[in-house]
């Protein structure tokens, strides 16, 4: 009986004669093993696009490597060539435009469908379809590594070069940081670690994070985000910086919490004002549940070719969830969804938004959602049902007591000692309709303008001189803000400061 759900799933699809396995997937190294699983002992046959066809175990050249895919298949597919065995086709998407390499493909099928015995793996990081092989070809999506395999590649990497034993405490931050990289790319950073100072220790821990930051952003679609704000340098939002420790208290305790019978928390909606902290905030939930912050960008996401956005937004939700537990901050939530219904995206928008609203109604993994929007008006209603989100909170223009307080917080950033000569109250009084971008703005350009003006301390005078050439935002937004605000007060959000 074999234990892992991937290889029973292509077990499956083996004995029923399913003739094209499509394995989507960046893991070569595991696809080799899984295939190797199903084989029972027959022999497998491989052709990559780097070297030719190649021994299946060594990857070394065979007499027929300098050949193409298509000269290779037309071959195979004579006679009972494959009887038996098994192909392995990697990285064939390059090569899924050609007509001979479709119509043989279809052909192989055909044979499979009329008794012959074999089966071909496609196997790709990218999903490339053509239409005349869709009713052939079944698509099976490999994961990321479970924490249990990355422990077990981190030992067997310590056996095989004959390095000391590490201590298990380690070996499980190791294993955190390491969520989400393929095999290779965690070998990689092994020998990389090693190649320092010939030890692995806590230190290496950072070389793992920078490392992966690359990766991510490689990736195209998720990007990780240093964490450096703290709820503490948050002004006012009171309500939705109380509910936000609360349910850190429950990440943070996540099985505790679940064997009291408390549910994974699945996440947040903030819309407002733009400028008035719901990027902090995103930020700073990150910091507080003692978690990574993964960024999902999606203008970025929505690709070109049939198909790709979806694709884009199973890979991205996998990444996530493989690196969780994490907050997984979706910008511009709007961007995405509000074309449902009209306009030239709108069957690709409901698509995704179908695929979304199903992943957040079902999550059950420790991938915390921080949506973030700046209108709402355009979303559609089942997005703001309950259920979707744990809360729904909507951020205004700061009040006064709030103002204040982000005086105080980015004077402290940059000029603490000239605090005790500021009257803040008199700030806060100055910038009603002021967001909170504004006032950091204010605070910034008060400060340079004193440093040019040669001054050694900073005044209250240069910020209210500041103050007054500034235009708020509640000026510049003048009739949108009046709209949000009813439309917000209409779905019955919470407000996020305490009124
Ligand atoms: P947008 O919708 O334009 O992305 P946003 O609501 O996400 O805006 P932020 O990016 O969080 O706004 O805020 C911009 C900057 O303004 C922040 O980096 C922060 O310095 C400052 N700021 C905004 N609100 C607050 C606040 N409540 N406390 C302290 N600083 C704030």
């Amino acid at each position: 009986m074999l234990k892992n759900p991937v290889s029973q799933t292509i077990l499956h699809y083996v004995d029923a004669q399913f003739p094209l396995l499509y394995l989507n997937t960046f893991e070569e190294t595991k696809v080799d093993s899984l295939i190797k699983s199903v084989a029972y002992g027959r022999e497998i046959l491989e052709w990559n696009a780097s070297k030719g066809f190649v021994h299946f175990e060594t990857k070394s050249p065979l007499l027929d490597s300098i050949k193409t895919v298509e000269e290779i298949l037309y071959a195979l597919s004579q006679d009972d060539e494959l009887n038996g065995k098994i192909l392995v086709l990697k990285d064939i998407h390059h090569f899924l435009d050609n007509p001979h390499v479709i119509s043989t493909l279809k052909e192989i099928a055909l044979k499979i469908y009329n008794g012959l015995e074999t089966v071909l793996f496609l196997v790709s990081p990218v999903l490339k379809i053509p239409t005349e092989l869709e009713k052939y070809i079944t698509i099976i999506e490999i994961g990321y590594l479970e924490e249990q395999d990355v422990k077990q590649l981190v030992r067997r990497f310590l056996r095989d070069n004959q390095l000391p034993d590490i201590a298990n405490e380690l070996l499980d931050e190791l294993t955190i940081a390491f969520k989400g990289l393929t095999e290779y790319e965690i070998v990689n950073i092994l020998s990389l670690a090693y190649s320092k100072d010939g030890d692995l220790t806590k230190k290496d821990l950072e070389l793992i994070y920078d490392q992966k930051f690359q990766v991510i952003k490689k990736s195209g679609i998720l990007e990780m985000i240093p964490q450096n704000e703290t709820i503490h340098e948050i002004g006012g939002l009171e309500n939705l910086k109380s509910w936000l420790s609360n349910k850190a208290k429950v990440f943070k305790n996540m099985n505790k919490a679940l064997e009291y019978g408390v549910d994974i928390p699945k996440g947040v909606l903030i819309a407002g004002l733009p400028g008035c902290g719901k990027s902090l905030n995103a930020k700073a939930t990150a910091q507080l549940f003692g978690v990574p912050l993964l960024r999902l960008d999606m203008g970025r996401l929505l690709g070109k070719y049939v198909g790709e956005s979806e694709s884009n937004m199973r890979k991205a939700i996998k990444l996530a969830e493989a690196i969780s537990p994490c907050v997984l901050w979706i910008d511009e939530l709007e961007k995405a969804f509000a074309g449902i219904g009209n306009g030239a995206n709108a069957e690709v928008a409901t698509r995704l938004f179908g695929y979304f609203l199903t992943w957040m109604q079902e999550k059950n993994s420790p991938t915390f959602v921080v949506a973030t929007a700046n209108d709402i008006s355009n979303l559609p209603t089942e997005l703001l049902r309950k259920g979707r989100f744990d809360e729904i909170f909507y951020v205004d223009l700061p009040t006064a007591v709030d103002r204040k307080r982000i005086f105080e917080i980015h004077f402290t950033k940059r000029r603490r000692g000239d605090m005790a000569a500021i009257d803040f109250a008199e700030l806060s009084r100055k910038t009603e309709g002021f967001s909170g971008a504004d006032i950091e703005g204010v605070v910034k350009e008060g400060i340079e303008r004193a440093f040019v003006s040669g001054k050694q301390q900073v005044t209250t005078q240069d910020m209210v001189s500041i103050i007054e050439d500034t235009a708020s935002l509640s000026v510049l937004f003048k009739d949108k803000i009046k709209v949000l605000s009813d439309a917000y007060k209409k779905n019955h959000f919470k407000s996020a400061s305490k009124s």
